[in-house]
């Protein structure tokens, strides 16, 4: 976790998310998806969800 304005992020999560764009991947509406807009302050998100993974999917057929 590193703090940021007051608040703590965590940096694995970042980081998984910032991973993500690098791949292709764009922001999803599901709340609990890795790439979800938005990383609420002292959550940890590392691991894909289904959601995250069908991002990954549609990357690999299109391309
Ligand atoms: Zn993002």
């Amino acid at each position: 976790m590193f703090p940021f304005y007051g608040l703590t992020y965590d940096v694995a999560s970042v980081f998984a998310h910032e991973f993500g764009h690098v791949a292709g991947l764009n922001h999803t509406g599901a709340g609990v998806a890795v790439m979800f807009y938005q990383l609420d302050s002292g959550t940890i998100k590392t691991v894909l969800t289904s959601d995250d993974l069908q991002g990954y999917n549609n990357i690999a057929w299109n391309n």
